[in-house]
């Protein structure tokens, strides 16, 4: 099982994206020269953003080596408690948006994790902060079925909480979330999570997960290390 899991890499940034550095055809060697089934070449966006069709159009281009499957994606922030996501229109052809939660959704619009970490000092309870984060997920993957989680939960550590504070009724609510909109939810290299609990709570919902990389340069595509260890305690449950 892991090691299927171990043949996709679901979340990889060209130059599309301000802060990568290899081109869509780099990305797809690499991901070929790594033994790679399938690639989901990403990008970041916001409501401003123009290039989609462009990026489209060069991914329709590309020389794809026998046996590897290309698939598209747009990366975005949610931007709220309502489940409301920072895209443009987007034309056919993007197969899934990756759902990011790069800032926490307050009930305004996104606030910095040094907004929240103040709020929290000034007394918002742990509590209620992990439930307007976990319902707001659970909001945006309604909203929006059929995605991508992105490095769910990276935003815990930037306010000074974790995973473990999540317990397993959220955990268990966001997992049948996940299951009930057909949202994939991607194991991230990069930011290492979700954790264990929170796969094994996918896998009794019945919901997928894809491993990613969140690669920003061709010669991390496809190289998993610390997401192993995740992947193993899951298994061993
Ligand atoms: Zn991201
Ligand atoms: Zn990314």
């Amino acid at each position: 099982m892991t090691q299927a899991l171990l043949h996709g890499d679901h979340h990889v940034h060209s130059t599309f994206s301000d802060d990568a550095v290899s081109t869509l055809q780099e990305n797809v060697a690499a991901a070929a020269a790594a033994g790679l089934r399938t690639v989901r070449l990403v990008d970041h966006v916001r409501q401003s953003t123009t290039w989609v069709p462009e990026y489209l159009t060069a991914v329709r281009a590309l020389r794809v080596p026998e046996g590897l499957t290309v698939l598209t994606g747009v990366e975005a922030k949610i931007l709220d408690a309502s489940g409301g996501l920072d895209i443009p229109e987007l034309p056919a052809g993007i197969d899934r948006i990756l759902i990011a939660d790069h800032q926490f959704p307050g009930t305004d619009g996104p606030l910095g994790p040094t907004a929240v970490r103040e709020r929290i000092a000034a007394g918002w309870a742990p509590a209620d902060v992990l439930d307007q984060l976990v319902d707001a997920l659970i909001r945006v993957m309604h909203r929006h079925p059929g995605n991508q989680l992105a490095h769910c939960f990276s935003i815990l550590p930037k306010i000074g909480l974790s995973e473990s504070e999540l317990g397993a009724e959220r955990i268990a609510a966001w997992a049948q979330a996940a299951a009930d909109t057909g949202t994939l939810v991607e194991v991230n290299e990069k930011w290492t999570c979700p954790g264990p609990e929170a796969l094994v709570a996918l896998r009794s919902a019945g919901a997928e997960i894809v491993a990613s990389t969140d690669a920003h340069i061709a010669s991390d595509v496809g190289r998993y290390e610390r997401i192993l260890p995740l992947l193993d305690a899951r298994e061993a449950h």
